[in-house]
């Protein structure tokens, strides 16, 4: 697994432009961006792409999301360093990592094993390791874990997961995109008293789905 010159100039350009194009302001979002090698967690005929704001295949036919969306994830939770985040779709361990290079203590879930597997290795093997990672059913969150700070969801879910705003400090955020298969809106939920919300919404996305345990 090597990072190169190369490879760390592609990702000063690219966080050029999440600055520039993408309103990427927080100093501890595009700091981690620049410090994480994107490419190791894709297939290596996507390596000379990865710092382009693309999404590509990963395993188990799901996507690593835009650098650009996971920039403005990360942002959106308004974290500071050492805050407890709990992340549902590890997928490749690409938005992981990045919270974890915030200096975020973060506890991740994913439903495939062999997206968990790869992650889990990859995440070791750059030495940006989350506190936990759980092989399970997002919906859930992680009980014997909460309460968390924020709550990060990288798939699209039809329906808001309850489950999830209950496992949230009052004052936490979850960053959720929520909507139909083809098209979600990107929601901030902020909790302002244990069972009220505020509610903001910032654009159009598609996610691949949020699925529960038995699809
Ligand atoms: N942030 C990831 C994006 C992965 S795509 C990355 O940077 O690569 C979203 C992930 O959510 C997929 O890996 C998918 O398997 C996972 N997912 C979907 N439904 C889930 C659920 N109910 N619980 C946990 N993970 C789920």
């Amino acid at each position: 697994m090597q990072d190169s010159f190369l490879h760390k100039g592609h990702r000063k350009k690219l966080v050029e432009y999440l600055r520039d194009h993408c309103s990427i302001t927080s100093p501890l979002v595009l700091r981690a961006m620049e410090q994480v090698p994107r490419h190791l967690f894709l297939e290596s005929i996507f390596h000379e792409y990865a710092y382009q704001d693309r999404a590509f295949p990963i395993a188990s036919n799901q996507t690593i999301s835009h650098p650009s969306t996971v920039a403005e994830q990360s942002q959106l939770l308004e974290a500071r360093e050492g805050d407890k985040v709990l992340e549902i779709g590890t997928g490749s361990g690409y938005q992981t990592a990045v919270l974890v290079a915030m200096g975020l203590q973060v506890y991740s879930v994913e439903r495939q094993k062999e997206l968990f597997d790869f992650s889990h290795k990859t995440l070791k093997e750059i030495g940006l390791r989350p506190k936990f990672q759980s092989f399970g059913d997002g919906f859930q969150g992680l009980p014997t874990f909460a309460p968390f700070d924020s709550v990060l969801v990288t798939c699209g879910a039809q329906q808001l997961p309850s489950e999830l705003l209950k496992q949230l400090k009052v004052g936490g955020r979850m960053v959720i995109p929520l909507g139909p298969l083809q098209e979600q809106i990107l929601y901030r939920f902020t909790k302002i008293a244990p069972t009220e919300f505020e509610k903001e919404s910032f654009g159009r996305y598609r996610f691949v789905p949020m699925l529960g345990s038995t699809n």
